[in-house]
């Protein structure tokens, strides 16, 4: 008889769920600390405290808090040095780069500490029963805003938004980006000292399943990241019936006219495309489209000026390009170089890693030959690339911007300032500047944000304040010489509302409508 030998039954061991995440120093590729992994339970208590926290906030008035902001803003600004140290230790910016940051907060709270009021104030509208009706509108916080935040600019991302939210007078609940969480913890904890009370705005940290978990716990949802979780996010606050806005990614061309001034065109662009963040920019330039006439001249001086880029990790504000500060947007950015070359483009700079200074380091690639069946004229990048595209005239050109399913930002370069205005308009895009790139961030009064797949809502100016507010309407009537009736409009409201329309027809001056 064959015994069978009984063998032990494998018993799966399924490895223990993380309960932290690293944080990196991209320069040095050391851990610099970590941080804990939020489940659903803990966002919920958050949010139970941010929600008990919400009326007594609002109940301050816009003025009141307003104050306390300009305290949080005017210490941050006294601690610049701590803050900048902060942001470069966790993303590998340049020096510059990280007091832009600064820099953008400051100007962000003192546009709204000068116009919140006036904004939020309740308004009078013109009623549809004159003498007897009055019509006011009244603005009021949503509740519980939720923010999840992007890393390539960890303070400015995370606070634009929600700085307006705090002035409308929500609470608020902010998931920083899993890569570069300590410039909100940072941040937040000085508007603690400012005498911003500790529920008004808390931190969760963690990565995509905390924020999944946010956007089932808040009232409104602000979200600044790539297309593909925007998707996501739209997806559940469409399921909740929450407002939301998104501010995704980028693929925003730049047109180079004939009469544009070279040397500003070629600064610019490398400004625009490169050295900004090292092309880690929802708003960044990312194809670059020329006119015949100017090509040849172009081309020669951004060779030129690229090659007077410095590049690395020092001090100083005449460093240029800073590391790059996650891997996977090197390694998009070089498949997308790979994929042009091997469709005919040329490489004519750049284009190398530089390990000698960092293991994110990366000289800009400026590529020619380039045509829209290549990813890198038609995926987002996050990296310093410039591809440039000879165009035989300016139509060409914005045909050329237009196709594409981003419309975050445009940059058209001409010294006709009338056309260059005219020629914006036909952009389809959130924003366009005219000779220059990227000063939309720092022009807090100006709204911004995309169109297409560069997401919906606006950040900045009364709209950036106002989609943090709730209007409602109060009609109000005294009762003058009204009878009770059963009847909506009686025969007396009936003459007068004939009479009405025809001295509106009659007199469209007056302030009947
Ligand atoms: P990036 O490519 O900039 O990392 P992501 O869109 O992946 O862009 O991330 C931006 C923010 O969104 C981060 O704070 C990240 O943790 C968060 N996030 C990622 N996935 C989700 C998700 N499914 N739901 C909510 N938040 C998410």
């Amino acid at each position: 008889m064959v015994t069978l030998e009984k063998k032990p039954v494998p018993t799966t061991v399924l490895p223990a769920q993380p309960t932290e995440i690293a944080v990196m120093n991209p320069v040095t590729g050391q851990v610099i600390g970590s941080i804990p992994i939020m489940d659903a339970e803990a966002v919920r208590q958050a949010a139970d405290r941010a929600r008990a926290a919400q009326p007594a906030w609002e109940a301050l008035g816009v003025k009141a808090r307003a104050t306390l902001m300009r305290h949080w803003s005017d210490m941050l600004w006294d601690d610049q040095k701590n803050a900048i140290a902060v942001i470069r230790r966790e993303t590998g910016k340049t020096e510059l780069g990280a007091w832009e940051e600064v820099a953008v907060i400051d100007t962000v709270v003192s546009y709204y500490y000068k116009h919140a009021a006036r904004f939020l104030r309740p308004q009078t509208r013109r009623s549809a029963v004159p003498v007897r009706h009055k019509a006011r509108v009244y603005y009021k916080a949503h509740g519980v805003a939720g923010f999840i935040t992007p890393w390539n600019y960890p303070l400015n991302n995370a606070f634009i938004d929600l700085i307006a939210a705090m002035f409308a007078g929500n609470t608020i609940l902010l998931k920083p980006s899993e890569i570069t969480p300590f410039s909100a913890q940072y941040a937040v904890d000085l508007m603690y000292k400012a005498g911003i009370p500790k529920d008004v705005i808390q931190v969760v940290t963690g990565a995509g399943s905390t924020g999944a978990a946010l956007v089932d716990v808040v009232d409104y949802i602000s979200f600044t990241g790539s297309t593909a979780t925007g998707k996501k996010i739209a997806v559940k606050a469409a399921e909740r019936l929450i407002p939301c806005s998104l501010e995704l990614g980028g693929k925003d061309p730049m047109i180079v006219l004939n009469d544009a001034d070279v040397d500003m065109a070629a600064t610019e662009t490398l400004v625009g495309a490169a050295s900004e963040n090292t092309g880690q920019v929802c708003i960044s330039t990312e194809r670059v489209y020329v006119e015949d006439g100017i090509y040849d001249r172009y081309i020669e001086k951004i060779k030129q000026y690229a090659s007077q880029l410095k590049i690395g990790s020092g001090d100083g504000f005449d460093v240029n390009i800073g590391s790059l500060t996650n891997e996977r947007e090197l390694l998009r950015a070089e498949a997308q170089v790979k994929d042009a070359l091997a469709k005919g483009a040329h490489l004519i700079y750049g284009g190398k890693r530089r390990p000698d200074l960092g293991p994110l380091f990366y000289e800009p690639a400026i590529l020619t030959n380039v045509d829209h069946s290549m990813d890198v004229m038609r995926e987002e990048t996050f990296g310093p690339i410039v591809p440039i595209m000879r165009v035989k005239d300016a139509d060409e050109a914005i045909q050329l911007a237009n196709d594409s399913e981003y419309g975050l930002s445009a940059a058209i370069l001409t010294k006709d300032l009338k056309r260059g205005e005219q020629l914006a308009t036909r952009i389809e895009s959130g924003d366009v500047h005219v000779n220059t790139t990227h000063w939309i961030f720092g022009t807090p009064g100006l709204p911004m944000g995309g169109v297409k797949n560069s997401g919906m809502g606006r950040r900045n100016g009364p709209e950036g304040l106002l989609r943090f507010v709730k209007p409602q309407s109060i009609v109000i009537d005294n009762l003058l010489m009204q009878k009770p009736t059963l009847a909506r409009v009686d025969g007396f409201m009936l003459k007068g509302a004939l009479l009405l329309r025809r001295i509106r027809r009659a007199f469209p001056f007056l302030p009947l409508e």
